[in-house]
């Protein structure tokens, strides 16, 4: 078994205004390709490795070998991270969470309009390239932010949402205005598919 690209659920124009087609036909095709493909290259010498999903890499980073740990962090973490960001992403999203999620944002940041307002705190507060996250531990929901392709998963986190700040996702249509970005992805966020990862206590 070695990654792959998984096929996204809708086209490259579906997320049009929010985000653009060409920048997510690049994103898909040439950066989560990259990330495969390098992904692949760092374990082809560990066929141990390659059996394992890169959740549970990620999870067990500590135990990955030295040499190619650093790669791995990176590369798996860029599979694991882009893999999970296309499946929050919907046409048809946007509005606010529902159901069961929706109670516990409120009872955590207060309102949904806290819960963006911190969620874009930390989405500008990343200095350079990372991710900002609305994540699960012990049954409690936290906002945090990783730079790079680092997983919340080594932090020992699971996930609900999550938003990619680098600026490969948004400088075609947004240049340098991250804040845009940030406001426009609320319109395509699929809480539904929140909902369901938020059941399982996060993924
Ligand atoms: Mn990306």
């Amino acid at each position: 078994m070695a990654f792959q690209l998984p096929a996204l659920g809708y086209d490259y124009n579906a997320l049009e205004p929010h985000i653009d087609a060409r920048t997510m036909e690049i994103h898909h095709r040439k950066h989560h390709q990259g990330y495969v493909d390098k992904a692949n290259a760092a374990l082809e010498a560990y066929p141990e490795w390659l059996e394992k999903s890169p959740c549970e890499i990620l999870t067990n980073i500590n135990q990955v070998p030295e040499a190619v740990r650093t790669a791995v962090q990176n590369n798996v973490g860029g599979v694991c991270n882009h893999s999970f960001f296309w499946t929050i992403l919907s046409p048809s999203g946007g509005g606010t969470p529902t159901g069961n999620l929706s109670e516990a944002i409120n009872t955590t940041f207060g309102s949904f309009e806290n819960f963006q307002a911190e969620f874009k705190k930390a989405s500008l507060g990343q200095f350079g390239s990372g991710w900002a996250w609305l994540v699960m531990k012990d049954g409690v929901l936290s906002i945090i932010a990783t730079a790079n392709q680092d997983s919340v998963l080594t932090l020992g986190y699971k996930r609900i949402l999550g938003i990619d700040v680098w600026e490969h996702a948004y400088y075609l249509n947004y240049q340098n205005r991250r804040p845009d970005y940030v406001d426009a992805f609320w319109n395509i966020v699929d809480w539904n598919k929140c909902e369901e990862y938020f059941q399982k206590g996060g993924i």
